[in-house]
C-alpha cells in the first residue's frame, strides 16, 4: 500500500513537474532576476511617471530582486513596501547627515580573512559575496567582499581559529548570503565544521527563504538535520507581504523539519514603521511556527540613511506590538553599536 502511493505520487511529479533539480530551478530562477528599473516598472504597470524621483542606475550596488518576489509586489502601486525596498531612488546618492561605509565596525571585528568575531561564543562566517536581493538599506552594501576567500583552500586559516578557541561554541553563516552557494559547497562548510569539537550550534542568516523561497531544497534542509551541530535559521523579512504562497511553505518545510527558525527585520521608514504592518508581520510568522527575534534600528550605512526611523517611534512602535500582540511575538528592538558585547536593547 505504501510503496503504491509512494510510486503514485512520484509519477505525479514527473508528469506535472518540470525536469529540472530543485538546485538548478533556484539557480535559474537566480540568473532570471529582474536588473532593469524599467523592466521591474513594465512588470508592475508603473511607469516613470509614477515617481517623482528620476530613479537612477546605481553601479556599484544595482537592481537585483528575483521574479517571485517581485510576483508578490501590488501592481500599479509605487509605494509597495517591497517595492522600495529594491528600488534604487536617488536619495542614496546624497550624503547628508552622518553615514558609514562600515557602520557596524565589520573590519575591526574581522580575526582572519572570512571570519568576524564581536561576541562572546558566536563567530560569523562571510562565506558567500553575493545575495538574491539588493536591499536598499543594506549595511553591507560597502563591505570588500574582495579581500573574502574565494576557494575552499583559503579557508584553512578560519577553520584553523575556530579549532584553536574553544570558547567558540556557535559559527553563524553569513555573506552576503550564505545560501547562494551549493547545497553541495554549504555541505562542505557543515562537515567542516561539525569536525570541531566544541562548535555546538550552527546558526544560518540568509535572506533567501523569503527572497527566493525555492532555495529550501530538500537537500538543504537534509543536511541542516544530519549534522551533529543543533540548527538555527535565521530569516530576513520585514513586511507582511513577503510572508505569503511559496515563501510560507518554505518556511513551514524548516519548521516541520524540526529545525528553529527565527526572523529578524529592520524598521524602515516609509515600510513597516507602523503598527499594522509590524503585528502583522509577527502575526504570520508565529502561525508558521517562526519566532520573531530581532528589530533592527537602521546601521547607517552609505546610501541608506533615508530609511532611518527615530529611535523613540520605534520604541512606541513595540510598545503597541505587546498590548496586541502574546509577548513572544514581540521581537527585541535592538542596535549595533560598534565595539559593545551584544546588540544594544534599545
Ligand atoms: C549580530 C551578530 C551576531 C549575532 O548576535 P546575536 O545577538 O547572538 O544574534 C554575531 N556576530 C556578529 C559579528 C554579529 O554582527
Ligand atoms: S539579503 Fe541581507 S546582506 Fe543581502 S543585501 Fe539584503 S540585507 Fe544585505
Amino acid at each position: 500500500m505504501q510503496t503504491s502511493i509512494t510510486s503514485r505520487y512520484r509519477q505525479a511529479d514527473v508528469s506535472t513537474g518540470s525536469q529540472v533539480s530543485p538546485e538548478r530551478q533556484w539557480q535559474k530562477e537566480l540568473a532570471a532576476a529582474v536588473i532593469s528599473v524599467d523592466d521591474l516598472l513594465l512588470r508592475l504597470g508603473l511607469s516613470r511617471k509614477d515617481f517623482s524621483d528620476h530613479l537612477p542606475e546605481i553601479r556599484s550596488f544595482p537592481l537585483f530582486v528575483p521574479e517571485n518576489y517581485v510576483d508578490r509586489m501590488i501592481s500599479g502601486e509605487p509605494e509597495d513596501p517591497l517595492l522600495r525596498q529594491v528600488l534604487p531612488i536617488s536619495l542614496e546618492l546624497e550624503r547628508t547627515g552622518t553615514s558609514f561605509a562600515d557602520p557596524v565596525g565589520d573590519l575591526d571585528a574581522r580575526l582572519v580573512p572570512g571570519m568576524l568575531q564581536k561576541y562572546h561564543g558566536r563567530a560569523l562566517m562571510v562565506i558567500a559575496s553575493q545575495c538574491a536581493v539588493h536591499c536598499r538599506y543594506c549595511f553591507r552594501r560597502e563591505y570588500d567582499y574582495e579581500s573574502e576567500p574565494k576557494s575552499f583552500e583559503k579557508w584553512g586559516p578560519a577553520f584553523e581559529q575556530l579549532a584553536a578557541d574553544d570558547s567558540i561554541e556557535e559559527v553563524i553563516l553569513s555573506g552576503g548570503d550564505p545560501l547562494m552557494i551549493s547545497d553541495r559547497r554549504f555541505g562542505e562548510f557543515v562537515s567542516r565544521i561539525e569536525k570541531i569539537e566544541h562548535i555546538q550550534r550552527l546558526r544560518i542568516h540568509s535572506r533567501m527563504p523569503i527572497v527566493l523561497p525555492s532555495r529550501v531544497t530538500a537537500s538543504l534542509v537534509q543536511t541542516l538535520q544530519d549534522t551533529r551541530l543543533s540548527p538555527i535559521v535565521v530569516v530576513h523579512a520585514n513586511h507582511p507581504n513577503e510572508i505569503i504562497g511559496d515563501c510560507s511553505a518554505a518556511l513551514r518545510r524548516f519548521v516541520q523539519s524540526g529545525i528553529p527558525v527565527l526572523n529578524q527585520s529592520v524598521l524602515l521608514n516609509g515600510i513597516n514603521d507602523n503598527v499594522e504592518a509590524l503585528v502583522e508581520l509577527s502575526r504570520r510568522l508565529i502561525n508558521l511556527g517562526v519566532m520573531p527575534y530581532y528589530l533592527h534600528q537602521l546601521d547607517r550605512v552609505h546610501g541608506g540613511v533615508h530609511f532611518e526611523v527615530e529611535i523613540e517611534i520605534g520604541r512606541q512602535l513595540i510598545a503597541e506590538m505587546q498590548k496586541q500582540l502574546p509577548g513572544y511575538a514581540v521581537p527585541k528592538f535592538v542596535q549595533e553599536i560598534a565595539g559593545e558585547a551584544s546588540k544594544t536593547l534599545l
